[in-house]
């Protein structure tokens, strides 16, 4: 069976390390805020070149921190794109705010920043622009657009550590970006964790403040009613020893993209996913587009190779926001491509001889 991630040959390459972070985090016995916290904000916000991180709980937490503390809820709107994990347009509805879909581009997967600008209204706040399966969403046309309507923009850079931009790393272009450190994400813990980046130190004050009680440094002084949201000492050194191979291991992710492009380009009916030079890819996931995606599912199935759909139905279209009323003409892009997606193994261990029976299958492909 080849699986979508593997996690324990990941651990078994940095064992030894990780062992002994945890073992010094249980000497300490310091599990909630401390010295492992303070060191991994420090070392993940000098990693992407920016002010402030905040550890949090978790990726999900991490947006809803963000929106209050730039007070946005009640009687607000922020746009999301149509086609992302869910937690984009929890955090919203969470908050307060109404989410607003956006449909995303055909090519890239991101955020359409035509209909984008199409969504706004006077009671638009932020736009949640998501760098998608570790590709950046077109970030100068979305601060254009935000910056000529006066909206903050909030990147969720989820499925895109390491990913760059222009020669900007994603997650220091907007506001504040949160990210999330669930297990299979490119920089994952052993558990739940999330982080908020921001270079505003007034913004990172208030999301202290909200994610720890209201408190600061002070214990018992509360200076707002906050809730908890933090991230556990154990898993800030077990994503400090990790944040020190994010870049190989996204180094070697890109080398398999590669691998995957050059054996599949010659299948007829299989969409590879799109790269250009400006931007850096961290390939969270390899995605691949077929009409016929049964018969591909069939052909990765008969190897007992790992697939997923990311994602099966677009966020108008679940039961959650159905309330919304949407039918799929107002997100011709993002009901198209939920029909046709298909997520292929991709992670670092993945062995060559793994990865040659998953091109030999694929290239069975007919549509
Ligand atoms: C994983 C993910 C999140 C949420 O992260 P959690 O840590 O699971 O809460 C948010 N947005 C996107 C795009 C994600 O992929």
């Amino acid at each position: 069976m080849i699986p979508l991630i593997d996690l324990f040959a990941q651990y078994n390459t940095i064992k030894t390390d990780v062992d002994n972070a945890i073992s010094k985090c249980i000497a300490e016995s310091n599990f909630i805020k401390g010295k492992a916290v303070a060191e991994f904000e420090s070392a993940f916000s000098e990693y992407l070149g920016s002010g402030f991180c905040i550890g949090c709980a978790n990726g999900t937490d991490a947006l809803e921190l963000i929106l209050k503390a730039l007070n946005i809820g009640a009687g607000d709107e922020v746009i999301v794109p149509a086609l992302t994990w869910i937690a984009t347009a929890e955090a919203v509805s969470n908050s307060g705010a109404e989410p607003v879909f956006a449909d995303i581009d055909p090519v890239t997967y991101c955020i359409d920043y035509d209909d984008l600008e199409k969504k706004i209204t006077r009671k638009t706040k932020a736009v949640i622009p998501v760098h998608l399966y570790g590709f950046p969403a077109e970030m100068d046309e979305i601060m254009k657009i935000s910056k000529k309507h006066g909206l903050h923009v909030i990147e969720d850079c989820a499925q895109a550590h390491g990913a760059e931009y222009s020669g900007r790393k994603v997650g220091t272009m907007g506001i504040a970006s949160s990210f999330s450190f669930f297990p299979s994400k490119n920089l994952g813990a052993f558990g739940d964790g999330g982080a908020v980046i921001t270079d505003n130190s007034g913004l990172a004050e208030a999301v202290r403040k909200i994610a720890n009680h209201g408190q600061l440094t002070e214990r018992h002084r509360h200076f707002l009613i906050g809730r908890n949201s933090r991230l556990d000492a154990i898993q800030a050194a077990i994503l400090s020893v990790k944040l020190k191979h994010l870049d190989d291991w996204n180094f070697i992710r890109q080398n398999i993209a590669s691998q995957y492009n050059l054996r599949l380009k010659a299948t007829p009916g299989l969409t590879l996913p799109y790269s250009d030079t400006k931007s850096k890819h961290v390939f969270h996931q390899f995605v691949i587009r077929c009409r016929n995606r049964n018969k591909a599912i069939e052909l990765l199935e008969n190897k007992q190779i790992s697939w997923s759909i990311h994602y099966p139905a677009a966020l108008p279209f679940t039961d959650a926001y159905k309330y919304k009323n949407h039918r799929e003409m107002d997100y011709p892009e993002s009901a198209r491509i939920t029909g046709e997606i298909i997520s292929i193994p991709i992670y670092p261990e993945l062995r060559s001889e793994q990865l040659a029976l998953i091109c030999d299958q694929l290239n069975r492909y007919v549509q």
